[in-house]
C-alpha cells in the first residue's frame, strides 16, 4: 500500500529530496510534509530536502 500518493517510499523516509528526489547528495531537514494515508485522514511526516531545494520545500 503507497503511505503517499505522488512521493517514493525514499522521499517519505526522507532518504531522498522532497522535490527532485537527488538521493545521493547532501540531505538536509526541511520541516514536514502531509499526505493523505486515506481520504480524511492526514499523515504528516519529517522530510528532507537537498541545498538546492531546502528553502524551497514547506
Ligand atoms: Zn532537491
Amino acid at each position: 500500500m503507497p503511505a503517499g500518493a505522488g512521493y517514493a517510499d525514499a522521499q517519505l523516509h526522507a532518504l531522498a529530496c522532497i522535490v527532485c528526489t537527488k538521493d545521493d547528495g547532501e540531505l538536509l531537514p526541511a520541516g514536514h510534509g502531509q499526505t493523505e494515508a486515506r481520504p480524511g485522514e492526514p499523515l504528516t511526516w519529517a522530510v528532507a530536502a537537498c541545498p538546492e531545494h531546502q528553502d524551497g520545500a514547506s
